[in-house]
């Protein structure tokens, strides 16, 4: 079997009590890997080493040779691109359409992108004047934050880690990522990338494990974590804010949503079908943008209700690396186990099963998988679980609306503020309706565009600061002033 072991200053080692857990396969329910789990001491060696390293050749690195650094690892990623696609698919069932054109390759921009926006940001610079008359100028520098503790969802493993680490490392800062304990291979396979390309010893650490009193909490408690990256549950945030604040140590917080779609009558219905499907049912429903609430003007409401039912019910369910799959499962029985228990609630509450609401018939060799149906509902009232909790699942409630300020209302109606999207094809709408949604991203008859030199980040219980861009400098560096009297 397939052994999965932690990264520590250059170096894949078992965790030093000796632990592992297994991964089982989504799409089977097969043990598919052991994974060394990290303990304490693997955790104090990893920051340790992290620390060490800022003070070795990769901090006295000028910011042209950590560019190049990152652009070699953009490439190593690239040279290993089928390697990273099937850990992907191997670790989460996403289907191969989805790996290839979307998430693996954004995993090596994540390193690219950073390496050229830190090439080009600019310095501030003022003059001041003294009482002697000879004045005095001020200049700003870049520091990195130090060890970045990196704490990592499963849903998109590679893009989502990436998306930080390779801010961190632009910055010059060295990270110990725990990757979710559903997906550790691509944290892992990165190692070897790392070493190929030669980044230093300790700059990039894997430690692998759970969350509360495993590694997960090893690491954010860890005294000598200057900063602490997350990406996952709103309460998992919040907890590790309050670990965060022993040391008062900054935190950057991407959490769950409940984000909604809405269409007005006069949009384009094959764009607003299009991106609905893709935003509730793409990777089976588990991206944090996707959506979950859909908001349609009433003239339009069957017609729409009937062709995302036609979507839904043409996905082909199937194995992962088949080019055909639409949907793919679950990523766990015990994710499947939350999901089904939605779709249980939504009946008790009273919907209208649309399509789906249960387990689809696989064949034998994938019965056991984390398989679920796309599923929609109408007719729930907005007081309804399925409506107000985030799912997490490939399923969403859609409900007719009657006029623009009340579908705003409707939206907001929410703790958590993600993403929105609007379908309309009248601009004054569009930009009327996206300045009052309160969500950190609108997207106007589109989903999941992004550029990655814009602000990301959730309004609401759905995040805290914004990364992205320059934004991701403001957490990954601190900036010092030098003031020098003339
Ligand atoms: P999760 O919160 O259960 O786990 C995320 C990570 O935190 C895992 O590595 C876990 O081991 C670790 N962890 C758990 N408890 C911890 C603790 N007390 N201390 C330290 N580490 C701890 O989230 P998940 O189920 O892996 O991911 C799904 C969630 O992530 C959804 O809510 C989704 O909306 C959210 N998400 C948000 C974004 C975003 O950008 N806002 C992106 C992707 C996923």
């Amino acid at each position: 079997m397939k052994q999965i072991l932690n990264f520590i200053d250059g170096e894949f080692v078992a965790g030093s009590h000796g632990r592992a857990f297994d991964k089982r396969s989504p799409v089977t329910n097969e043990v598919i890997a052991s994974v060394a789990e990290a303990s304490k001491a693997d955790v104090d060696r990893a920051v340790a080493a992290g620390k060490a390293a800022l003070r070795g050749p990769w901090g006295r690195m000028t910011t042209a040779e950590r560019v190049d650094m990152l652009h070699a690892i953009a490439d190593g990623i690239t040279r290993r691109f089928d390697d990273f696609v099937a850990t992907e698919l191997s670790d989460t069932g996403m289907p191969v359409s989805l790996a290839r054109h979307a998430f693996v390759p954004r995993g090596a921009a994540n390193f690219k992108i950073f390496a050229d926006i830190v090439k080009n940001v600019p310095s501030e610079f003022f003059e001041m004047a003294t009482p002697d008359g000879r004045g005095a100028i001020n200049y700003a520098i870049r520091r990195p934050v130090g060890v970045v503790g990196v704490i990592c969802p499963w849903n998109a493993p590679l893009l989502l880690m990436t998306w930080k680490v390779g801010p961190a490392l632009a910055c010059g800062n060295t990270v110990v990522v725990k990757p979710s304990e559903e997906t550790p291979q691509s944290a892992a396979l990165l190692g070897e990338v790392m070493n190929e390309v030669g980044l230093p010893k300790g700059v990039y650490n894997v430690v692998h494990g759970f969350g509360p009193d495993s590694t997960g909490e090893f690491v954010t408690s860890h005294p000598d974590v200057d900063a602490i990256t997350f990406t996952g549950e709103t309460r998992t945030g919040a907890a590790i804010m309050k670990t965060a604040a022993v040391g008062a140590r900054p935190v950057s917080l991407e959490m769950g949503g409940k984000n909604p779609a809405i269409v007005f009558a006069d949009c384009d219905l094959d764009v607003a079908i299009e991106n609905v499907m893709r935003s509730a049912f793409a990777n089976t429903g588990q991206v944090c943008l996707g959506t979950e609430r859909v908001y349609v003007e009433r003239p339009l409401f069957e017609r729409f209700v009937e062709a995302l039912k036609r979507g839904a019910e043409a996905l082909r369910l199937d194995r992962p690396e088949l080019s055909g799959t639409g949907m793919g499962p679950l990523i766990s029985q015990e994710h499947r186990g939350k999901v089904l228990s939605y779709y249980r609630k939504a009946v008790e509450e009273g919907a209208n099963v649309v399509t789906g609401g249960g387990v689809p018939d696989m064949p034998a060799e994938l019965k056991e998988g984390a398989w679920v149906q796309p599923t929609i509902w109408t007719g729930l009232p907005e007081t309804a679980s399925v409506v107000r909790e985030e799912i997490f699942g490939p399923c969403c409630h859609v409900a007719p609306f009657d006029s623009e300020d009340e579908v705003i209302r409707l939206a907001n109606d929410t703790r958590y503020g993600l993403s929105a999207s609007v379908y309309t094809t009248n601009l004054a709408r569009a930009h009327r309706v996206s300045a009052q949604l309160e969500a950190g991203i609108v997207w106007v008859n589109s989903w999941f565009l992004r550029d990655l030199r814009t602000a990301f980040g959730g309004a609401k219980q759905s995040g805290i600061g914004r990364e992205g861009g320059v934004h991701s400098l403001e957490f990954y560096t601190e900036l010092k002033n030098v003031c020098i009297k003339l």
